[in-house]
């Protein structure tokens, strides 16, 4: 029997969607024609557990990881905020739920209504002309920033293979130029941490075809030059992108389309409360103004009279990034977290997490100074280095962080900080919880100073103890031991 009729035999006829993959049916009939080989004749040997024996087993795991819902996830850059509840209830509404991708733009139109707005709310929040939700991550959404900036510079025949970064740029946006095939050029921030005008008008040259920037920076701050910082690149006939994983310290606040940015991409899963990895897909979409619209992705949503269509006849589009239209459920989650807060409730969300920032870099500097920035926007770099005299490295006090139930800060990044620890509260934790972080910072200090010993050999209570980190990276073990 071929495979096609195999298919049938199972699933019933089937008709050939938009894409030309197959939509089936539901099996209406019990299977026939199975060659006796495969079919099963004993019992199929699942273990028979009760619900409730179930429900420990994964309580008892949720428990042996960390994360936000058990207590502060203080990862510098990432922005671990809280998920609310509601927005999963959103994304299991069965009207989303149970879509298939290969439905009609007449079925789907709540569907697109969604991704329309959600678009929508993403150009207000930016200030810029257009939004294409489809990269994956902020990753995939840097990819498409630099494939639209190649696309935009062959079409004016114009040939520019650099791309410049300052050096406290996260390691994604060198590796997304790369991938492009454009060349990265790395320059020094200044003295302050920030851009210096004079070092970024010599690292200028006809052939830097972006500068890509991260607003507020991996420091957490804010380039108070912002708008000479991308007339220089324009007046070099460059592009500027903005990395906007920091988008918690902006929303609602300031506009990238404002200072002259002319692409950005946001993460879903940071700034809007989508879950991140482990939790779910992720989602970088891109804003770009008018001039980079043409080269979007395809398709692209458009309204005409209250009636959503998808777009695929776009020439000069750089074609899909994803498969159908990017990470639909998580839309879903950003858009109800959005209209949820409202303009307002945005700003104040973005209020709140750098007021949190600087309460805790004011509470732990004593112990490790921030050495760069008087006040910080939605996170802090404090430094381990006056714990090195007692033998104590910042990869220490990470690791005796997690016996007192918090996770560890992002650690030696950016590299300008030696010994350097990232802390990005958000907005989402209270006082109470910000004092207790604060304290158990403050008490490792101490405990550098006189039990050393004791942060050597941290963590001690945790389920797996501290693990040779070359190797695990090296040699993985994958499976975990049933007991
Ligand atoms: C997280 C992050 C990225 C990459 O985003 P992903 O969604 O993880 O791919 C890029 N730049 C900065 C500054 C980030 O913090």
């Amino acid at each position: 029997m071929s495979a096609k009729d195999f298919s049938q035999t199972i699933y019933g006829k089937s008709r050939r969607g938009r894409h030309g993959y197959h939509i089936s049916s539901r099996p209406t009939e019990a299977p026939r024609d199975i060659p006796r080989e495969y079919l099963r004749e004993g019992r199929i040997g699942l273990p028979e557990v009760a619900e409730l024996q179930v429900l420990r087993h994964y309580v008892d795991l949720s428990t042996k990881n960390h994360h936000v819902e058990k207590d502060l996830f203080p990862l510098g850059s990432c922005t671990m905020k809280y998920n609310p509840k509601v927005n999963e209830e959103v994304a299991a509404m069965p009207g989303f739920a149970g879509l298939h991708p290969e439905q009609s733009d007449d079925d789907a139109q709540g569907a697109l209504a969604v991704m329309h707005a959600l678009e929508q709310a993403l150009v207000a929040v930016s200030g810029m002309d257009a939004v294409s939700a489809q990269p994956a991550a902020g990753a995939q959404g840097e990819m498409l920033g630099l494939l639209l900036a190649r696309a935009y510079f062959a079409d004016r025949k114009e040939s520019r293979h650099k791309v410049l970064v300052p050096d406290t740029a996260h390691g994604t946006n060198p590796a997304t130029a790369s991938i492009v095939g454009f060349e990265t050029k790395t320059f020094a921030s200044g003295k302050d941490g920030r851009v210096d005008l004079d070092t970024l008008r010599a690292a200028l040259d006809d052939d830097v075809a972006v500068l890509m920037l991260t607003v507020p920076n991996t420091l957490g701050l804010f380039e108070p030059h912002i708008g000479e910082i991308v007339d220089l690149v324009h007046q070099r006939g460059g592009l500027c992108y903005m990395d906007g994983a920091n988008m918690n310290a902006l929303m609602g606040q300031a506009r990238p389309g404002d200072f002259g940015f002319d692409m950005m991409h946001f993460n879903l899963h940071k700034t809007f409360s989508t879950p991140h990895g482990g939790g779910g897909p992720g989602s970088g979409p891109v804003a770009v103004r008018a001039h980079l619209e043409p080269f979007l992705p395809t398709p692209r949503v458009v309204e005409k009279d209250g009636k959503y269509r998808l777009d695929y006849q776009r020439p000069k589009s750089v074609g899909a990034l994803h498969s159908f239209f990017g990470n639909f459920g998580i839309y879903l989650r950003a858009y109800t977290y959005i209209t949820r807060l409202g303009a307002d409730g945005i700003r104040r969300a973005s209020s709140t997490a750098i007021l949190n920032a600087n309460y805790l870099a004011k509470r732990v500097a004593p112990a490790y100074p921030v050495p760069y920035g008087e006040r910080c926007m939605h996170e802090f770099v404090a430094t381990g280095e006056p714990l090195k005299k007692h033998g104590v490295k910042t990869l220490d006090v990470a690791k005796r962080l997690l016996d007192f139930g918090f996770y560890a800060p992002t650690i030696y990044f950016p590299l300008v900080v030696p010994e350097a620890l990232m802390v990005e509260p958000t907005e989402t934790e209270g006082r109470e919880t910000l004092d207790r972080f604060a304290d158990a910072m403050l008490q490792i200090a101490r405990e550098a100073a006189e039990t050393p010993d004791v942060l050597l050999s941290a963590p001690t209570k945790t389920p797996v103890r501290r693990v040779d980190e070359a190797s695990a990276n090296r040699t993985p073990v994958i499976t975990v031991p049933m007991d």
